[in-house]
């Protein structure tokens, strides 16, 4: 396996299940460079979304026009593309699976919290 297959598949072991996807702009980036990035869906930021870009370092920047940034969660100094500046959050690749996590718990409490909400009889007072 080459090495940068490898590193994907670590990368998505190091999720176990959780969703990671790329955008489409990243993805014809990657192909342009020779480099494709196969087996992960594709996805677009919404504006009002609560996606979590895992950002590479900014050391290993590659194109001219990278945005460079600190990570919300260590402040490693990190990059991430134009066309993503709108994600909530920018995050480096080390602290991407934690922040996912607890971001999809936090989802779920909503949710219950919402759905209990809800079945609560509107009789207090
Ligand atoms: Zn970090």
């Amino acid at each position: 396996m080459d090495p940068k297959r490898r590193a994907l598949k670590e990368l998505l072991e190091k999720f176990g299940g959780s969703s990671l996807s790329i955008t489409k702009e990243t993805a014809d980036e990657l192909a342009a460079k020779g480099t494709p990035a196969e087996g992960l869906p594709i996805t677009t930021i919404e504006d009002e979304n609560n996606v979590v870009l895992g950002c590479a370092f900014w050391h290993q920047h590659a194109f001219v026009d990278d945005r460079r940034a600190l990570c919300e969660r260590c402040g490693a100094d990190i990059c991430y593309r134009p066309h993503a500046a709108k994600a909530k959050h920018k995050v480096c690749m080390n602290c991407l699976p934690d922040v996912v996590r607890e971001l999809e718990a936090e989802e779920k409490a909503n949710e219950a919290a919402a759905s209990k909400n809800a079945d609560r009889p509107l009789t207090e007072k």
